[in-house]
């Protein structure tokens, strides 16, 4: 969404390719640059446009909602895009009862279980958040009682069972801050503790375990954006026969997002 709004011309991302690549798709008459091309994601790497177009060829005409943790040319395939934060509310306003999700299966069992939606899922899933094992979680608990459990929905449900709340990253970041509680143990990505930790200098944070690090995550180095800000590469670029479907299946999940936010913040007021 800030990809698309901003006035800049020139947009570096220090993410993962499936990251910058969005931003291309929404931002087409920007230059986005990723400091790093092999900052790719495992996740993502688990669909390709061949094997989308094989299943869905197995399947009647249902939906693809596909999850943002995706290559472009699978997104271009899609129906819609997701978030972790926004899935259900996307398969929700959907009319099909019975839908295709790709690429997380863990992703899809939580949302199928959110909705009551019939969804075929992808066997793929985020090596980071899959290793999460239950035991890894009743011990962390076990140490810190009082803690609220936040799992992301990329991982495992049995791991997901355990949490006193199932939410995406940027869920994570507003719930900590608005909670009364001050003790937490955090099932995502390590790097979320910095903001966490910023943002609440008061209260406690403890991983769920010290083995969710994606390396994919921590390639892209100080000296790395340095290089791409002088040399303005290596540059992201969509083909235009890519870009153009894609951008439907974005802009469809960024209105579905902005209308539900809207809903909420009428119903508050
Ligand atoms: S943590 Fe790493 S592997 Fe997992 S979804 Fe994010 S970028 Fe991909």
């Amino acid at each position: 969404m800030r990809a698309a709004k901003t006035s800049a011309d020139v947009i570096v991302f220090c993410g993962v390719l499936f990251m910058a690549e969005t931003a291309a798709i929404v931002s087409p008459d920007k230059k986005v640059i990723l400091p790093r091309l092999d900052a790719g994601c495992p996740l993502a790497d688990m669909v390709t446009p061949e094997a989308l177009v094989a299943k869905r060829k197995s399947l009647n005409e249902i939906p693809v909602v596909t999850y943002v943790n995706s290559p472009a040319a699978v997104k271009a395939l899609s129906t819609v895009c997701c978030t972790s934060a926004n899935s259900v509310a996307v398969v929700n306003r959907l009319g099909a009862q019975e839908v295709l999700m790709v690429p997380d299966r863990n992703l899809a069992q939580y949302t199928a279980a959110q909705t009551g939606k019939t969804i075929h899922y992808w066997n793929g899933y985020c090596p980071v958040h899959e290793h999460l094992t239950a035991e890894q979680v009743l011990s962390v608990k076990e140490k810190h009682p009082n803690a609220i459990f936040m799992a992301h929905p990329e991982c495992r449900p049995e791991v997901l069972s355990l949490a006193d709340q199932v939410l995406s990253t940027s869920g994570m970041l507003r719930f900590a801050k608005e909670s009364k509680n001050t003790t937490f143990v955090v099932g995502t990505e390590e790097g979320i503790l910095h903001p966490l930790q910023r943002e609440n200098p008061h209260k406690t944070f403890y991983e769920a375990s010290e083995t969710m690090i994606c390396q994919d995550m921590k390639r892209i180095s100080l000296t790395d954006v340095l290089h791409a800000l002088e040399k303005l590469e290596p540059e992201i670029k969509i083909p235009k026969e890519v870009r153009e479907p894609a951008f439907h299946a974005v802009q469809k999940m960024l209105d579905i997002s902005r209308s539900n936010l809207l809903s909420s913040t009428l119903e508050r007021s």
